[in-house]
């Protein structure tokens, strides 16, 4: 089967000779995927604009002598208006690169994608906090990969946490620590009781119904506690 039709966003491009492109693709059915996009820099090419960063479409790949190449793409969406926005390109950018961190080949993963596909719909198309908006999608990417942190209970002692006493959250184990178990700890981070409600709502009713909590929404550690479970740095100077 050489031709393969399916729903793909780019997440990043490199170029490759002089009018080539090698596309990093993420299709919720076939996972991460390189593929070529042969011509696409030539003036006037049918395949510029499904070759850019966001690029969403449905796009046939064909398979041969061990590689994809992009025959064509019918595009769903540019996601254009987030170039004229730096603060909302630099976390756009950032949701790419954390799907490009947890997409693996040959690993369908449909709810990675339509998170990918809302969050990027948020940033561009609505009015909205982008470093609240990136924060839900790293919680919920989180989530969906099996790593929902603990907003409840201490991970270390398990006892159920009152609102007053949260204050800590343990990024490598994945939850709130308790102020007991905290004195013996040295690499907590810090967490405020409406930063943890915050949590608690988007994973529950989403994030169009959670309002931001004043200050940002916890990106930072968040971002911190994806990178432990995924044993990968992923680039996020100056996001949070
Ligand atoms: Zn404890």
């Amino acid at each position: 089967m050489p031709h393969i039709t399916c729903q793909a966003i780019v997440l990043r491009h490199a170029d490759y000779r002089e009018h080539d492109r090698m596309l990093t693709l993420f299709s919720p059915t076939l996972g991460r995927v390189e593929a070529l996009c042969r011509g696409c820099k030539k003036i006037g090419s049918p395949l510029l604009a499904c070759s850019e960063w966001f690029a969403f479409g449905e796009y046939v790949l064909y398979t041969g002598k061990g590689r994809m190449t992009v025959v064509s793409c019918q595009m769903n969406e540019s996601f254009f208006a987030l170039r004229h926005d730096y603060d909302r390109l630099k976390y756009a950018t950032y949701m790419l690169s954390v799907c490009e961190a947890m997409a693996q080949p040959n690993e369908p993963n449909l709810h990675l994608f339509t998170l990918l596909i809302r969050s990027l719909s948020r940033l561009c198309f609505q009015e909205r906090d982008e470093k609240a908006v990136t924060a839900a999608f790293l919680l919920h990417a989180a989530a969906i990969s099996g790593y929902q942190p603990r907003l409840s209970h201490c991970v270390k002692c398990g006892r159920r946490l009152e609102e007053k006493e949260i204050r800590h959250f343990d990024a490598v184990d994945g939850g709130l620590v308790c102020p007991e178990c905290s004195e013996m700890m040295d690499r907590l981070l810090s967490l405020s009781p409406r930063e943890n409600a915050w949590m608690r709502d988007v994973l529950v009713v989403g994030i169009d119904k959670t309002l931001c909590p004043e200050g940002d929404a916890p990106g930072a550690l968040l971002a911190a506690f994806l990178e432990e479970r995924l044993e990968k740095p992923i680039r996020r100077k100056g996001l949070f």
